[in-house]
């Protein structure tokens, strides 16, 4: 009940523009909420009605909110077996679980493969060190300090994949390893947004744009143009008067950047930002930023983190290997690089 009242008094928010047209009589809504996957969320589309949109962007909310209790690890909720639920029975049992984990568990080790490791949800004991230290740093920035080597090293013991066990027949879900622990934070919202925006599709929203804190999925083209929606890449320097580094044409797919311009911590001097390369156990520098193009924002996201960890040659030769995703590498001197075809998204 509480949490419907939240909802809605959220959806109050919706935003009509006025720009009507054509003869379908399409109006374009936006909504806003926040607290899901620790960001906001934005839902741009249009619609015969706000109450139609409305709906809709209930549909879009109370779908997420659910991914988001299922994939929490900070967080338990009363009734519900989550991440965390997994996370605290690793060596202990088995833990029963709702078909979108089993799902979600899946699609990481699927990408796992094809990111070379890069991508690895089990590695969650050094994200925990790293998530640890960073907390501390950003709390008490004068005594920030790294991790040592050793208590990297010990827990990078404690990652592998492999020591996820799914049983699907039974729906269980089982860590082996009682030192292991799973972090999903590099693809759970991509993949959340791209089956909530399925969801939406079949309940018949066909028109719009949901951006889960940046993460953006276009649910077909916009309709009222027949062009496809125009999304902006932020600007990963905060200082320069352009928020918007570049404008991309997306059509039905998705957009995802990485960076690390907005969850670091400074130790003298020297900025650590939370995507952890696993050859190095230390965050990766390579870039700034690193976006993503592709259909399925879930494999976007995930790509979105490996490729933040690979050198550029290396990223570069994976993504133009890769049907249909594209790139753009965005370094600290502000040098910008594209895989093939990215510059043919670009709005000029
Ligand atoms: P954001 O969370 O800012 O959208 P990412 O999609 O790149 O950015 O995900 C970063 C998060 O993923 C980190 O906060 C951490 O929880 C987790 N993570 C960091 N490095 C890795 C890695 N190499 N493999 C898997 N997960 C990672
Ligand atoms: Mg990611």
């Amino acid at each position: 009940m509480i949490k419907k009242v939240i909802s809605i008094i959220l959806l109050i928010l919706t935003i009509i523009s006025l720009t009507a047209c054509g003869e379908k009589e399409l109006t374009r809504y936006q909504s806003e909420f926040i607290m899901l996957f620790d960001t906001s969320t934005r839902i741009v589309g249009y619609a015969k009605s706000k109450a139609e949109f409305t709906k809709y962007s209930q549909i879009i909310y109370d779908n997420l909110e659910e991914y988001h209790k299922l994939y929490d690890i900070y967080n338990d909720y009363e009734g519900i077996n989550n991440i965390k639920t997994i996370n605290d029975n690793a060596g202990i049992k088995p833990v029963k679980v709702d078909k979108r984990i089993i799902e979600l568990l899946k699609f990481s080790k699927k990408l796992y493969m094809e990111t070379n490791g890069k991508t690895n949800i089990a590695y969650g004991a050094v994200l925990k060190i790293w998530h640890e230290y960073r907390t501390k740093g950003l709390e008490d920035p004068e005594n920030a300090s790294l991790p040592t080597i050793e208590e990297l090293q010990k827990a990078s013991q404690h990652t592998n994949i492999e020591d996820i066990i799914i049983d699907e027949k039974l729906s269980t879900v089982f860590l082996e390893d009682p030192l292991m622990s799973l972090d999903v934070g590099a693809l759970a919202k991509g993949y959340a947004s791209e089956q909530v925006s399925k969801i939406a599709r079949d309940r018949g929203m066909h028109s719009a744009l949901l951006s889960v804190g940046g993460n953006v999925r276009a649910i077909n083209n916009n309709v009222t143009t027949n062009e496809p929606w125009n999304v902006g890449i932020q600007n990963p320097d905060r200082q320069d008067e352009n928020p918007v580094f570049k404008v991309v044409k997306i059509n039905d797919g998705s957009l995802v950047t990485s960076g690390d311009y907005e969850r670091y911590y400074m130790v003298d001097g020297e900025k650590y930002n939370h995507i952890i390369n696993p050859d190095t156990m230390y965050p990766a520098k390579y870039f700034t930023a690193v976006s993503i193009i592709c259909k399925d924002s879930g494999v976007a996201d995930a790509l979105s983190t490996a490729v933040f960890c690979m050198p550029f040659e290396e990223g570069l030769e994976f993504i133009n290997s890769l049907p249909e995703t594209e790139a753009m590498w965005i370094f600290s001197d502000k040098t910008v690089r594209y895989s093939d075809n990215f510059k043919s998204f670009i709005k000029e």
